[in-house]
């Protein structure tokens, strides 16, 4: 896993380098849905630091056996009465994707220790079978969760259609910048510092425009055997 960690980086950073971006303003969070928590202390003793999980149930029961000092991030569909769990234990939840889900996490607030960061997610490709705010429903979802003082908005975050060609993701990603960049115009109250995008098939075209997180399973682990 060590060459697939090489090789990941390296491309990061070549993708940053050809728009004139830095490779350290992009930050690598392995996908380790579906993987058990021996492969993942394996990748983190090669030097991975986040890790991104789907499922609330699955993660409870990786985080319980691995080293506390993992950067763990929620990448997955929330429900609503299984946010509890994560109380306390995530960093940044990137999928936050209606308004009753924001106002559970802002009343767990306290048991969180703090304001929950999390970025939303937009559903850029208007694909019915995928979950996020609609994008011209952005603005007025981003003002309704405003006074929500226990979620802090820390950015945006899409998943793109599979295409064969990595290049056909490049408008969803430029949308996904665009919007941010609208929303922080009309928004001063915003501080929208994370565009989460970009998975193995299309990171690099994420990373030329604007990821700041790349949430990267199949390249770093290897593709399942199932
Ligand atoms: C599984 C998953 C990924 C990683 O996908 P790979 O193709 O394995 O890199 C990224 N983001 C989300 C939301 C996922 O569910």
């Amino acid at each position: 896993m060590l060459a697939n960690i090489v090789d990941v980086e390296k491309r990061i950073a070549l993708a940053a380098e050809r728009v004139g971006r830095k490779a350290s303003d992009v930050r690598l969070i392995a996908v380790s849905k579906g993987r058990s928590a021996a492969e993942i202390e394996e990748l983190q003793q090669q030097g991975i630091k986040a890790f991104g999980e789907n499922y609330v149930q699955e993660f409870i029961q990786k985080y319980d056996v691995i080293e506390k000092d993992v950067e763990w991030h929620f990448i997955g569909h929330l429900q609503r009465n299984k946010a509890k769990y994560l109380a306390g234990k995530i960093r940044l939840i990137h999928s936050l994707d209606n308004l009753e889900l924001a106002r559970v996490l802002h009343k767990l607030k306290v048991l969180h220790g703090g304001s929950w960061q999390v970025l939303v997610q937009v559903n850029i490709a208007e694909e019915p079978t995928k979950y996020g705010v609609h994008p011209s429903k952005l603005s007025d979802f981003l003002d309704e969760i405003s006074d929500l003082d226990g979620v802090e908005v820390c950015g945006l975050m899409t998943i793109a259609p599979f295409y064969e060609e990595p290049e056909a993701t490049r408008p969803i990603f430029r949308k996904l910048y665009e919007l941010k960049q609208e929303m922080e115009i009309k928004k001063r109250w915003l501080n929208l510092r994370h565009l989460s995008m970009g998975m193995s098939n299309d990171f690099e075209i994420a990373v030329e425009e604007g990821a700041t997180l790349v949430r990267i399973g199949r390249a770093l682990f290897g593709n399942k055997e199932n």
